[in-house]
C-alpha cells in the first residue's frame, strides 16, 4: 500500500475529485480526514471507507473560517497523532464575465479557494514542522496557469495558489515539508455538471485524449504527489488535463 499508516486531511472531500481522493487514498492505507462543509455527503465517504475496512472520521469544516481549520487539524492530531497530507481541494466557482461580476461573487472565490488553502496551511504547518516531515497538495486549475473567460474571480485564486505553493516549497522545504500542486483539466464533477453540453463536447474535441477527466484522474495525481515516490518533488505543479493546452 502506497500511504500505509499515513494521515491525510482532504478538504472538499465530501464530493467530486475529492471524494474519489478519499475513497482512493484508504484504499492505500491511509487513515482519512474528510472535511468539508457538506455533513450528510462527508458521513457517507466516512461510512463507505469503514465498510470497506479503512479507517476515517468527518470533521465539519469551512475553509473560510480559520477557527474550524484550527479545529480539523486539533481533531485530526487527537484521533491520529500526527498529519503526514494535507490536500486543499475545496473550492468553488462562481462565473460572470469581469463588467457583470458581483463584488460578493469576487470575494467569495478569492475566500474560499484563496484565503481557504492559506488558512489550512497555517493550521497545518506547526504539526507537520514538529513531525519533521509533510506534503502538502493543492488543487488548482488550468484556469489558473491560461486564464479562462467569465472566471476573472476563480483564474486569480488558482493562479494564486501556485503562487503560494512555490513560495511555500521554498520556505517549508527546508523543515522536511514538501508543497505542491495539481492543475486539472475540466473533469467531470458536481462543479462541471451544469456547463451546456455545447461547451462541454468542445472541450472533449480540443482535448488530445478526446475525453472528459474523471475524478480518478486527479486522485491518482494526488496519490503520487503525496506518497514517498514523490519524495524529491517539491514546488511543482501537475498539469492533468489530456493534454487540452498543448
Ligand atoms: P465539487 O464536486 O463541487 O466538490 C467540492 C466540495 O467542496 C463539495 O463537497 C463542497 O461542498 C465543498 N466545499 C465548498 N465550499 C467549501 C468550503 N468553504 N469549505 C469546505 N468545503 C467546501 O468540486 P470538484 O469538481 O470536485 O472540485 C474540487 C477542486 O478541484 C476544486 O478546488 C476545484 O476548483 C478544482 N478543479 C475542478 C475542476 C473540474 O473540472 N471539476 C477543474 C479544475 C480544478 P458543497 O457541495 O456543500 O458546496
Amino acid at each position: 500500500m502506497r500511504l500505509e499508516n499515513k494521515v491525510v486531511i482532504i478538504t472538499g472531500a465530501a464530493s467530486g475529485i475529492g471524494k474519489q481522493t478519499a475513497l482512493l487514498f484508504a484504499q492505500e492505507g491511509a487513515k482519512v480526514v474528510v472535511a468539508d462543509l457538506n455533513e450528510k455527503g462527508g458521513n457517507e465517504i466516512v461510512e463507505e471507507i469503514g465498510k470497506a475496512g479503512g479507517d476515517a472520521f468527518f470533521s465539519k469544516l469551512d475553509v473560510s473560517n480559520r477557527e474550524q481549520s484550527k479545529q480539523v487539524v486539533r481533531e485530526a492530531l487527537e484521533r491520529f497523532g500526527k498529519i503526514d497530507v494535507l490536500i486543499n481541494n475545496a473550492g468553488i466557482n462562481q462565473d460572470a464575465l469581469v463588467s457583470k461580476m458581483t463584488e460578493e461573487q469576487w470575494d467569495k472565490v478569492i475566500t474560499i479557494d484563496l484565503k481557504g488553502p492559506f488558512n489550512c496551511i497555517q493550521a497545518v504547518v506547526d504539526a507537520m514542522t514538529e513531525h519533521g516531515t509533510g506534503e502538502i497538495i493543492n488543487v488548482s486549475s488550468i484556469v489558473g496557469l491560461y486564464g479562462n473567460i467569465g472566471q476573472t474571480n476563480y483564474a486569480a485564486a488558482k493562479a494564486g495558489l501556485i503562487g503560494m505553493t512555490k513560495t511555500l516549497a521554498k520556505e517549508l522545504g527546508k523543515k522536511g515539508i514538501r508543497v505542491n500542486a495539481v492543475a486539472p483539466g475540466f473533469i467531470a464533477t458536481p462543479m462541471t455538471a451544469g456547463v451546456p453540453e455545447k461547451i462541454l463536447e468542445m472541450m472533449k474535441e480540443k482535448t488530445p485524449l478526446k475525453r472528459l477527466g474523471q475524478p480518478d484522474d486527479i486522485a491518482y495525481a494526488l496519490l503520487y504527489l503525496a506518497s514517498d515516490e514523490a519524495n524529491f518533488v517539491n514546488g511543482a505543479v501537475l498539469s492533468v488535463d489530456g493534454g487540452l493546452l498543448i
